[in-house]
């Protein structure tokens, strides 16, 4: 058996960790730690719920409690990036357990905050900084942070950054940063973009890996129910009835479909909330909060506003509609399960997602049990007519607010239901969160 005073830790870190509970390393820390206390650029891999923020955490802490004087103003020491709010506050979080009886200073920086407190706060320089990217480049470009004394860059959940524009943001943060550093980049998939910014940005990295990327943790049960896109609201208003003092995550695709689902829900006398792009931050980390303590039972999210956080309470995630892309469907199921405890992963599929959920099945090479009714023959999706805005016949279904838009035209299609070649969609580049 392993503990973590076998990877060579301070005594004082070994024991913050045991008064906090941590008693054995997971096994994706018992490979990176000793790797990354030794120096070496760090490529990990691990399934979400797998304990990779003290992964690159402790290695971070351990280096930092051995230096000497304060940093600097307006300087920081590490940079931790990480692709939103929730999941910057969280690692700031996890850090500040380890922190708090140290001079260690850890900072977040996030959009949809008071931008002057955290030039002041930056300020003062800081052992740790927490960002989300556009912030960081906005505070760069106000001159209240310099980051050539970093000597840490830790790039986390790399993956859900990719498609919020990191990489062009990383290209601007990159070069302002301290060298030699150690950089460390952690994800739960592995698509083929981060080859390249590994390459790009990492130096001789030793890669620890703990399960193929895109396998969900093993104490997940995952289920599909197959039903028309009506029957919906009807299924999942069953499903939160039978265990209604669960914590459940439930997914939809668009902020719109989100919302009204979740109002419905309360209508019905559930006790939801929802965190969406068009909530505020507020708004946002009451609603997180409120489910952490288990004051909302539903929380009901889009794949943006959940990413990555960690409330460790799930017992079932509901993906009310599939995600666009099969990694995102890893993530969300990978919400329940945290820290080996068990979660069900239940999805509502429709004929018109049979193919997300073969590409799905693709990915983690698995086919996932039917629990209800037959796999349908796929659907062609219907494209959004041109002018007339988004508008579908969404039919009611039942007050079960049909989760927004139709599905998204997928790239890999050659011509649409008309037989005319399809237009490509314009890249639509998401900022990155901040
Ligand atoms: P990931 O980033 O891989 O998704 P996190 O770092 O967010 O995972 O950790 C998931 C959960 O596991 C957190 O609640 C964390 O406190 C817990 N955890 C992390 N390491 C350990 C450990 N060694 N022992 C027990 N629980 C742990
Ligand atoms: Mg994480």
């Amino acid at each position: 058996m392993f503990d973590f005073d076998m990877l060579g830790l301070k005594p004082s870190l070994s024991k913050a960790l045991k008064e906090n509970g941590f008693t054995e390393p997971t096994p994706i820390q018992n490979q990176a730690i000793p790797l990354a206390l030794e120096g070496h650029d760090i490529m990990g891999l691990a399934q979400t719920g797998t304990g990779k923020t003290l992964a690159f955490g402790l290695p971070l802490l351990e280096h930092l409690l051995g230096l000497h004087g304060k940093p600097e103003p307006k300087t920081a020491r590490a940079l931790i990036l990480a692709p939103t709010r929730e999941l910057v506050n969280q690692i700031a979080e996890s850090l500040r357990v380890f922190t708090q009886k140290t001079p260690i200073k850890v900072a977040t920086v996030v959009g949809g905050q008071s931008i002057g407190r955290q030039i002041s706060t930056l300020a003062k320089g800081i052992d740790i900084l927490v960002a989300t990217p556009g912030r960081l480049i906005d505070l760069m470009d106000r001159k209240a942070i310099r980051l050539d004394t970093v000597q840490h860059l830790v790039l986390d959940e790399a993956d859900q950054m990719l498609d919020l524009g990191f990489i062009h943001a990383l290209r601007k943060i990159a070069p302002q940063l301290g060298t030699p550093r150690q950089t460390m980049l952690f994800s739960a998939t592995m698509p083929k973009q981060m080859e390249e910014l590994s390459q790009a940005y990492l130096n001789n990295p030793k890669k620890v890996q703990v399960s193929p990327p895109g396998k969900a943790a093993d104490k997940i049960t995952q289920s599909v129910r197959f039903m028309s896109k009506p029957e919906k609201g009807d299924a999942l208003r069953k499903i939160l009835s039978q265990d209604p003092e669960a914590l459940v995550l439930v997914f939809g695709r668009t902020k719109h479909g989100c919302e009204k689902l979740m109002k419905s829900l309360v209508a019905d006398g559930f006790n939801a909330a929802s965190i969406h792009g068009n909530k505020s931050q507020g708004q946002r980390d009451r609603a997180i909060k409120a489910f952490r303590d288990g004051a909302v039972k539903i929380l009901v999210a889009t794949d943006v506003a959940a990413r990555g956080i960690d409330i460790p309470g799930v017992s079932y995630v509901i993906n009310y509609e599939l995600p666009d892309t099969p990694d995102n469907y890893v993530h969300r199921i990978g919400r329940t399960a945290r820290a080996g405890r068990e979660g069900e992963a239940i999805a509502l599929v429709s004929a018109e997602e049979v193919d997300l959920l073969k590409d799905i099945e693709k990915l983690m090479k698995i086919s996932i049990p039917v629990a209800y009714g037959e796999r349908p023959a796929p659907v062609k999706v219907e494209k959004p007519s041109r002018g007339g805005g988004r508008r579908r016949s969404s039919g009611g279904g039942g007050g079960g607010g049909g989760g927004g838009g139709g599905h998204r035209n997928r790239s890999a299609k050659p011509a649409n239901a008309d037989g005319k070649p399809r237009r490509p969609r314009r890249n639509r580049r998401r900022k990155p969160a901040a």
